[in-house]
């Protein structure tokens, strides 16, 4: 491969909106079989808001959304954002009602730690609270377990609200599916690619996204910790295919950085972009295609 060949094909990538970490990138690209997209963020906007709030049997709405909201406050994922600002919105309108005077509408939260891939926890009016996958908790009750399939089988990402070891209800947040992500798909198996769909998020959620996409069921893994996404990519390389793994996540850049060639989304986290060997500008899943059909023209050009 010529220099100067490789120079003219990161050029172009760069028109496109593809930066590429250096021109040796493009030969790693070429070799790409199967493409790993994680769901939340990368598939879907990850643009969250707020669909349903539902208390366990003896809890109140208001007060899981109040005390979620709180301990979200402090969390950069795109559930907590959404969580902290329907919370906000709801004390304000109350606090407006009561003409009370505006400040934080939020109690503080203390000792606030984000668990990538599992959920916030923090302590908020004393209380020791915990919001994210049921595997936080120890046991829920059985109408919230109910709710939980409820809202996942409307497609909708749902996580457990508990405080002082009690689950107390759910909040579930609404997603997008990008308007290109279903092309990009297309365009990926048209250049013999394998795609699949790797998320943190539940299985019913993930099956929904798929479908709305293209991706059949069985090419699928849901439900996996960040430490099992570079699992993943491990066990298919191990299986001697050349992986690629689009993500934008704190949670993917292990999974990125493992991978044969990573993609981060543009506006995704520092630690996916840092960690990634393409970085796609304005977010378009499309552009992981272009990359890997120019990367193939380059590597021509130069045979
Ligand atoms: P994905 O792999 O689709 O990008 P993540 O790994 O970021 O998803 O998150 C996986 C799951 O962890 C979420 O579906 C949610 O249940 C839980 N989770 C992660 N961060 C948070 C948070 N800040 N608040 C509540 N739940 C969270
Ligand atoms: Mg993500």
């Amino acid at each position: 491969a010529t220099p100067t060949a490789l120079l003219v094909g990161t050029g172009r990538g760069a028109q496109l909106g593809i930066l590429i970490r250096g021109p040796e990138i493009l030969e790693s690209t070429r070799r790409v079989q199967t493409v790993l997209l994680d769901k939340t963020g990368t598939v879907t906007t990850g643009r969250m808001r707020v669909a349903a709030v539902r208390p366990a049997p003896g809890e109140s709405a208001d007060e899981v959304l109040r005390i979620a909201g709180a301990a979200e406050d402090a969390s950069e994922h795109p559930i907590g954002r959404a969580i902290a600002q329907a919370a906000q919105a709801a004390q304000a309108a109350q606090a407006a009602q009561a003409a009370r005077v505006a400040g934080s509408p939020l109690p503080p939260v203390a000792d606030f730690a984000g668990d990538a891939g599992l959920g916030v926890r923090g302590t908020v009016e004393g209380r020791a609270v915990l919001v994210g996958r049921e595997r936080l908790f120890a046991d829920l009750p059985g109408p919230l377990v109910e709710a939980l399939a409820a809202e996942r089988a409307l497609g909708r990402t749902a996580v457990v609200v508990g405080w002082d070891g009690t689950a107390r209800g759910l909040v579930s947040v609404a997603d997008t599916v990008r308007p290109t992500a279903a092309a990009a798909v297309a365009d990926l198996r048209r250049l013999g690619l394998h795609p699949m769909l790797l998320t943190g998020d539940s299985a019913a959620v993930a099956r929904a996204v798929a479908a709305e996409v293209g991706i059949a069921p069985d090419d699928v893994i849901a439900e996996v910790l960040p430490e099992d996404k570079v699992a993943t990519v491990r066990r298919l390389q191990g299986e001697g295919r050349a992986v690629a793994m689009i993500g934008d996540g704190v949670n993917d850049a292990a999974a990125l950085a493992q991978a044969d060639l990573g993609l981060a989304m543009g506006g995704g986290t520092d630690a996916a972009i840092e960690a990634s060997d393409l970085t796609l500008v304005n977010a378009d899943p499309r552009l992981a295609a272009d990359a890997i059909r120019l990367s193939r023209a380059t590597l021509r050009t130069i045979r």
